[in-house]
């Protein structure tokens, strides 16, 4: 651990020096500017589905491809720890203009692996997440865990699913604690948001959905009351969930 704190001090470091360049059109001091976020929403818009039998929703900021697909990438093997702004206006922007959530609602990041926490030298979910927060106002419930430290890539498809429904776990302690800070939180009438990068076979948010379900059910709140949707800045093509 004493060695990802390091990396981390180091590239905090290195951002606060590294010049950035809008990733679309290469113009000084921004990582996404205003034309290239405008065109880019225009061509390549965010777009939600509701019938799905996990979700009330899941939102998508949009497909895999050009600068959105791009940025996602450099953030998360370049470490550009100073996009996670840019991705929260992006997540916030598509509940405004797609999502049906509702204001009592809070943000679930998807825990990601430690191996990858320690080679990019921060969670690059979490910051994603904080920053969504600081934007929609939605408070942030930090309670999934990885049940142990696999990771996904390169398995196939039904692998990826074995693996994925075994992969998570709730924390009630971290549970017990966001209660405490948010007194004012009621699970019946709250909607979930999971929060992850991208949607390859949905396997992850899947499992992790199923997980928090079957920590509300045991925490007395009735199936037909639980609300819970899923949001990713990027899906691979097609709009078909499965
Ligand atoms: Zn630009």
């Amino acid at each position: 651990m004493k060695n990802s704190v390091k990396i981390t001090t180091f590239s905090r470091i290195l951002d606060l020096f590294y010049p950035c360049y809008c990733k679309g059109c290469g113009k000084f001091g921004y990582v996404f500017c205003h034309r290239c976020y405008f065109y880019n929403s225009r061509y390549n818009p965010p777009f939600s589905t509701k019938n799905d039998e996990d979700f009330n929703q899941i939102l998508v900021s949009g497909l895999k491809e050009g600068v959105l697909e791009e940025l996602v990438k450099d953030y998360k093997y370049h470490s550009r720890r100073h996009y996670a702004p840019v991705f929260g206006g992006i997540l916030n922007e598509t509940i405004k203009r797609v999502g049906e959530l509702g204001e009592k609602t809070v943000i679930v990041p998807l825990p990601t692996a430690l191996k990858h926490i320690r080679l990019r030298g921060f969670d690059h979910i979490d910051a994603i997440a904080r920053e969504f927060s600081r934007l929609s106002g939605f408070p942030v419930l930090k309670v999934l865990e990885r049940a142990f430290d696999t990771v996904q890539v390169g398995s196939s498809n039904e692998e990826r699913k074995k693996q994925a429904r075994r992969a998570y776990r709730v924390s009630r302690e971290d549970f017990e604690r966001f209660l405490d800070n948010f007194s004012e939180v009621d699970l019946r009438k709250t909607h979930f948001l999971l929060v992850d990068d991208v949607w390859t076979t949905g396997a992850s948010m899947r499992a992790a959905g199923k997980v928090l379900k079957g920590e509300l059910i045991r925490r007395g709140i009735k199936l037909k009351d639980i609300k819970i949707s899923a949001i990713v800045i990027l899906k691979n093509n097609g709009y078909e969930f499965n």
